[in-house]
């Protein structure tokens, strides 16, 4: 496969597109960030890798850490974790409430809002230092012992996270929630505000791309099958009520954040991360979701 020549071809062609988008402002610190940047980063499974355009640069990866959260609290909870959050789409935004009165208090799934502070709640129970525990955990999984909670990021989100404060709330009302909610919402803050870069997105993620596995095959944290359910979650709730758009259009496993990051894996062949901060009316990337779609669409391959 010429991925360096598709990768030229997804910059190009979405530069000369003028896709509309929004930067998420609702995290008044987010709204600093300058929409033009877009970037891509792609490694393949036997190492090479390939990138474009702002692929250094950090960014906030926000929802993208519910991946991560939900990986480590499966290790830990097993089975367990399901009975208190469901994995079904939700087909409602990621910032629901209405759901969860309906579903007594149950969230659809780890990946929304509801479901992550829920999976937070569990990391709290289980870590002696949640934050300091969980940030390490994600350096060994990426390789990179430089990776940091933006603190600007969380004490901007725990100033107006009114919402999230709602739904934890609500959670705490319905017995889903064991901890102070004050305890898990400062946590559930700063697994979001983790900074990352395309590049170090991809070989966090490389794992799920690689049965679990590091790339070397030097050290492997999750089995089979909980790469498989892993990545089942991702595909069909990673992109809030546009995750049946993103299987439409991509066809891969994947993440999203307001931040504007989007990460997704080929099994077996490639993980690969892009960013561009401003947003779909779905709270996705839109530059993000096309060059994924051309990705495919120039490789002819998907999981489908
Ligand atoms: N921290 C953000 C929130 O809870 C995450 C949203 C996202 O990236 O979808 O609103």
């Amino acid at each position: 496969m010429n991925y360096p020549q598709i990768l030229k071809e997804v910059q190009e062609e979405i530069n000369a597109q003028q896709l509309e988008g929004k930067i998420a402002t609702y995290i008044p610190e987010l709204a600093k960030v300058n929409p033009d940047c877009f970037g891509m980063h792609l490694t393949c499974v036997d190492g090479q890798h390939f990138a474009f355009g702002d692929s250094k640069e950090r960014f906030s990866i926000q929802s993208i850490s519910k991946v991560l959260s939900m990986a480590l609290a499966m290790q830990l909870e097993g089975n367990n974790l399901w009975k208190r959050v469901d994995v079904e789409p939700s087909g409602t935004p990621f910032n629901s409430l209405i759901q969860l009165e309906n579903e007594n208090g149950i969230p659809r799934n780890p990946l929304i809002n509801a479901g992550a502070i829920v999976v937070a709640d569990v990391l709290v129970s289980h870590l002696d230092h949640p934050k300091e525990d969980f940030l390490n955990y994600v350096r060994q999984l990426s390789g990179h012992q430089m990776i940091h909670f933006d603190l600007k990021v969380a004490q901007s989100e725990a100033e107006t996270g009114f919402r999230n404060a709602a739904l934890a709330n609500f959670l705490k009302s319905y017995g889903n929630l064991q901890n102070d909610v004050d305890t898990v919402l400062d946590f559930y803050f700063h697994q979001c505000s983790i900074a990352m870069n395309c590049h170090e997105l991809v070989d966090t993620f490389m794992v799920f791309a690689n049965g679990g596995c590091l790339l070397d095959q030097s050290e492997c944290f999750f089995t089979l099958s909980q790469t498989k359910r892993i990545n089942a979650i991702m595909q069909t709730c990673g992109f809030y009520d546009e995750a049946g758009e993103f299987t439409f259009r991509v066809g891969l496993p994947g993440k999203s954040g307001v931040g504007g990051g989007i990460v997704a894996v080929h099994p077996q062949q490639y993980a690969v991360a892009v960013w561009s901060p401003p947003l779909n009316p779905k709270g996705n990337s839109a530059k993000g979701m096309a060059a994924l779609e051309l990705l495919t669409t120039k490789t002819g391959l998907s999981i489908f």
